[in-house]
Parts: structure tokens; C-alpha cells; sequence
């Protein structure tokens, strides 16, 4: 198959988190030529976001998610009205900055219970709760199916079948993110991937690597072509579903990644980006 376009490229911002901020993320993307971007929230509110956007634009970037909105769980009520409020401000943002979609990850079991199958429930409430604000503000949502290791404490949406069928049961508005650290050990993979081309819900692709072994649950991302993902195959898949949209690069990478200098980490990207995906 062909080599994935460069201009596809996007930088999910947790990639180079701990060593720069927004504006130096902006501009090492421009200087490096990868053409998306996927801010998240803390950056965006430390530079603002009325600047980030007029960033943005100067150069011309695509911004192919706004991470994160969601956690839906709480509780009590009063939680879960403030994590409304939080999302219905993410929306604000993630139109202001042009983004593609909002990402939202679910949220896991609220504090002391056992109850999944209630905290699913809290979960399509609170984004019937925000559906409406984001089709006027014309944000699409992205639910982030996550690996099961996190049901308990960050996601209990975690394959992508589950995931579109809470969007079937939600109606327009609302897709999928697909990330391929949370899904590629899924033997519905392709069929979930067909399905999700069919249904015009496939909003954003997330790339990263598994490593063998792991030694982090939550930070030990591998960089494409380090691990055992079959990242071309996915493509494959994801292309002839329909999707045209970004490759997002979403390493979280504490012992290794974060530590590098960001603009070599841009360059490894890119050559992992054109040789290994
Ligand atoms: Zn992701």
C-alpha cells in the first residue's frame, strides 16, 4: 500500500508535553512542516486561547482535536453538572481554536462503587446533555474508546463496537476517535472500523506503539514501528472505511519521549510517520 502522505501529519501536544508550551509546540510544528495539531486543555488555557487560535491560524495549522472533554462520572449530581459545565467550556474553546472535534473521554466508576453498567448510563446522559451546545457550535464529539485497563478509573467505554453503539443511541453530533493504543488488540477491529466508515463516525486517528514490555500502564507509549501494532494494516482499514482526515501522533512517553528534545522527537515522527504506519 502507499506511504501515508506527510501532510497528514498531526502532533497530539501530550507527544512533547513535558519540555514545551503551546506557543513552542505552534511553532516547532511549522518549522518542522507537520501540518496538524491537537492541543490539550491545560496548554491551551496557560496561553490562552484566543492567542493559541490567532497562533493557529498565523500558521496555517489544521487543528485536528481538542483533548480532552468528558468524565462524565461522578458521584453525585452536583458532579456531574460540573463536568457538564466543564465540557459545554471545552466546547467554547474547541470552536474558538477551529478544532475538528472535541475528544471525550468517558470517565471510569465514581469513587465507591461497582456499578459499570450505571457509570455507561452516566456517561450517554452527560453527552445527551452537551449534544445540543456542540451541534450549534458545530464541535463534533469524539468518544475515545480506551483499553479496558482504564474501565475502572478513566474510561468505561473501551472498544470501539461499545462506542458507536452509544452513538447509535445518541443520533448526529457524535463519533468516534480511534486511537490505536486502546483498540488494536481487537478481534472486531476491522468489522467496528467498516462499521464506523458506514456510519460517517470516524472523526479522528490516534498513532502511538505498544511496547513489549510495558512498564507503565498510562506512560510507556512507544513511538510507531517500536512495538507490536500493525499500524499499516489499521490504515489500511481506517482508509477504506472513508477516512481521509490526520494521522495524530498521542505518545505519552515518560521514561523515554518526554525526556528528548522535541524538535529531534518531531523528526523521528516524521520518518516514523512515512516508514512505519
Ligand atoms: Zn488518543
Amino acid at each position: 500500500m502507499a506511504t501515508p502522505r506527510p501532510e497528514l501529519l498531526s502532533l497530539n501536544t501530550a507527544t512533547v508535553r513535558e519540555k514545551w508550551n503551546l506557543a513552542q509546540m505552534i511553532e516547532g510544528c511549522a518549522r518542522r512542516g507537520i501540518r496538524g495539531i491537537s492541543p490539550w486543555r491545560d496548554k491551551l488555557d496557560a496561553l490562552g486561547v484566543n492567542q493559541a487560535a490567532r497562533m493557529i491560524r498565523a500558521h496555517d495549522l489544521t487543528v485536528t482535536g481538542l483533548c480532552r472533554g468528558g468524565m462524565f462520572t461522578a458521584v453525585d449530581g452536583a458532579g456531574r453538572d460540573a463536568a457538564i459545565q466543564d465540557n459545554l467550556k471545552a466546547i467554547d474553546d474547541a470552536a474558538t481554536i477551529g478544532a475538528q472535534c472535541l475528544v471525550l473521554v468517558a470517565g471510569g466508576l465514581p469513587a465507591g462503587s461497582k456499578d459499570i453498567a450505571g457509570a455507561r448510563e452516566q456517561v450517554r446522559d452527560g453527552i445527551a446533555a452537551i449534544l445540543p451546545a456542540a451541534k450549534a457550535a458545530m464541535v463534533p464529539l469524539a468518544i475515545e474508546p480506551l483499553h479496558p485497563m482504564y474501565a475502572a478509573d478513566r474510561a468505561c467505554v473501551n472498544t470501539l463496537q461499545q462506542a458507536l453503539d452509544l452513538c447509535d443511541a445518541l443520533g448526529d453530533g457524535v463519533g468516534v476517535a480511534l486511537d490505536v493504543y486502546h483498540v488494536w488488540w481487537d478481534p472486531k477491529l476491522r468489522v467496528q472500523i467498516a462499521r464506523a466508515g458506514e456510519e460517517k463516525r470516524l472523526f479522528a486517528y490516534h498513532i502511538c506503539d505498544w511496547l513489549v514490555p510495558t512498564t507503565d500502564l498510562l506512560l510507556d507509549r512507544g513511538m510507531m514501528g517500536d512495538g507490536v501494532i500493525d499500524l499499516p494494516k489499521i490504515r489500511g482499514w481506517v482508509e477504506a472505511a472513508g477516512y481521509a482526515g490526520f494521522h495524530e501522533v498521542e505518545i505519552f512517553s515518560a521514561g523515554n519521549w518526554w525526556k528528548r528534545d522535541p524538535d529531534e522527537v518531531l523528526e523521528v515522527i516524521k520518518q516514523r510517520h512515512a516508514e512505519c504506519t
